[in-house]
């Protein structure tokens, strides 16, 4: 996507007005003036082409470009760059990378990026008796175990990560290897204040999480749990700056479906039975049961292994979330 070089120099002499940029929106230079005058001797060429198409929700990173003097000499360090594409929001963004050289005159080139929609493949329920375990806050030092206790029973798990928890994250890998899905809880499990404040909050810290799973294991996540569930970020001041209800959307864009819960067992962990027994039975209008556990609480993982037992001799069967399944939603 990123990767064919584009020979696109000397683009332009050029004027300040080129980009729709607010940097030159004063300058008031004869256009004319500026296309006539003689050429430069600073090539500038842009890596990756010069219309880019970039799926929505991926961290954007920008092939790039080179600048080099009559005499050979790098100046790439003097080009500046001005505009920058907002990964998380559809749109047309141009960038203008430019070197003054003298007088108003510019040598530049200019990009267009075209964040575009990812699709989303359909919804298709899962049998009835399904049950999804899905952990969140994690990775933690229990997860490991976590891990050998659903492998033990081929049951494979939902794991909603906080993404700067550094010291962790060398389990991802594994996570993902042995058939569990990684989705984003948050990169920051900051204040619901600062996380909800706006779109530019919540979305940003997005897609620094999709850039940790991205950096583990080659792969975007598509599920989403929020801090606290959906009634949480609907409810708290901010509360996405009256925006929450264009969120789903915004996550469709980014190929993303968001699952809050319907059965919490952690407050009767201590009695496996009475949480086995809330985990199994959904309540409508739910189509299967989506778990609510924290694999940074060590009471809950060590629950799991009983809980498993208890479902698999009652029939129920286990899977992973994927972004197939309906989203689970508190408030619509
Ligand atoms: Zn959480």
């Amino acid at each position: 996507m990123r990767s064919r070089a584009l020979s696109y120099f000397p683009l332009l002499l050029l004027l300040f007005g080129l980009l729709t940029g607010r940097a030159f929106a004063e300058e008031s230079a004869p256009p004319e003036a500026k296309i006539e005058a003689p050429p430069t001797t600073l090539r500038l060429e842009l890596y990756g082409d010069g219309e880019l198409y970039w799926p929505c929700g991926v961290p954007y990173e920008d092939p790039g470009f080179a600048a080099w003097d009559a005499e050979g000499r790098d100046r790439s360090g003097d080009v500046r760059v001005e505009g920058s594409p907002v990964a998380w929001r559809v749109g047309d963004y141009p960038i203008l990378y430019f070197y003054p050289i003298s007088d108003g005159e510019l040598v530049a080139a200019r990009r267009i990026v075209h964040v575009v929609p990812q699709s989303l493949p359909e919804v298709t329920p899962p049998p009835r008796g399904t049950i999804c375990l899905t952990f969140d806050d994690g990775p933690g030092e229990d997860t490991a175990y976590l891990l050998d206790v659903l492998a033990r029973y081929n049951v494979k798990a939902t794991f909603f990560i906080v993404a700067n928890r550094s010291k962790y994250l060398d389990i991802l890998p594994r996570i993902a290897a042995e058939g569990h899905t990684l989705g984003i809880h948050c990169y920051d499990h900051r204040s619901y204040e600062y996380l909800y404040k706006d779109m530019e909050h919540y979305c940003t810290d997005l897609l620094a999480a999709q850039k940790v799973v991205h950096d583990y294991t080659g792969r975007y996540a598509h599920v989403v749990r929020f801090p606290g569930g959906s009634r949480t970020a609907s409810l708290l001041a901010g509360a996405l700056d009256g925006q929450f209800s264009e969120l789903y959307g915004t996550l469709a864009d980014m190929g993303m479906r968001a699952y809050d819960w319907t059965v919490q067992p952690e407050s009767v962990t201590k009695d496996t039975v009475g949480t086995v027994t809330l985990f199994t039975h959904p309540r409508e209008p739910y189509e299967y049961a989506v778990v609510l556990q924290h694999d940074t609480r060590v009471y809950s993982v060590y629950a799991v292994e009983q809980m498993i037992q208890w479902a698999l001799d009652q029939g129920y069967r286990f899977a992973a979330l994927d972004e197939t399944f309906p989203e689970i939603h508190f408030e619509e």
